[in-house]
């Protein structure tokens, strides 16, 4: 498959406009949840000949044509139809049906775990290494502004949502640690009335 990929389809009218995608599919005239087309056109679904292939409407005609990021060059992210060329680890190129353990998965494609788990550990090695430059004080873990790891420092974010006093893990150096939300009064005052005046 190249960008310049262009692949007729006859059996869709070059008047059909309605396309939805689903995964390798192609389906036209597709209503909501399960009811014909309000166009009143036949419901049509296709599979791409080819993995990385999907149909476009070029000049009033259908045509299969490549979808994949990396074969057409759009940089695209988060992109859905990955030519079977380019369904490889972003690190080490290890094709996906190679894999013998789930990926991570990521903007520009997937990451192995073996990959993954190398990159954790270099992570790990370095917040650790960095925070050993300084004597530990736990003074400097105390009502900070930001939840920050006792063992490596990483910060971590905490939605307001989650806030509250629970134990945690470190998804950096996988340490476990306490963490209490402290909070700081302050106080506001309205008058009530009128404001008593000299
Ligand atoms: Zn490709
Ligand atoms: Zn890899
Ligand atoms: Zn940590």
């Amino acid at each position: 498959m190249s960008k310049d990929t262009k692949i007729l389809i006859p059996e869709i009218p070059g008047e059909w406009t309605e396309r939805t995608r689903s995964g390798w599919k192609c389906i036209w005239n597709d209503g909501w949840h399960g009811k014909p087309h309000r166009n009143g056109l036949p419901y049509v679904e296709l599979t791409a000949p080819e993995k990385g292939l999907y149909a476009d409407r070029i000049d009033g005609a259908w045509y299969w044509v490549s979808g994949c990021a990396k074969c057409t060059g759009s940089g695209e992210r988060y992109s859905y139809s990955v030519c079977e060329k380019h369904d490889v680890c972003i690190r080490c190129n290890t094709h996906r049906s190679l894999l013998k353990e789930t990926p991570w998965g990521h903007p520009d494609g997937f990451i192995c775990k073996p990959c993954q788990d190398r990159e954790d550990a270099a992570d790990k090695a370095e917040a650790l290494a960095k925070v050993a430059e300084r004597d530990y004080d736990e003074w400097g873990y105390r009502a900070q502004d930001e939840c920050k790891c006792p063992h490596c420092a990483t910060v971590i974010h905490i939605e307001s949502e989650d806030y509250g006093d629970k134990n945690m893990d470190c998804d950096t150096c996988g340490g476990q640690f306490e963490l209490t939300t402290e909070y700081s009064v302050t106080f506001t005052t309205r008058v009530i009335g009128d404001r008593i005046v000299a």
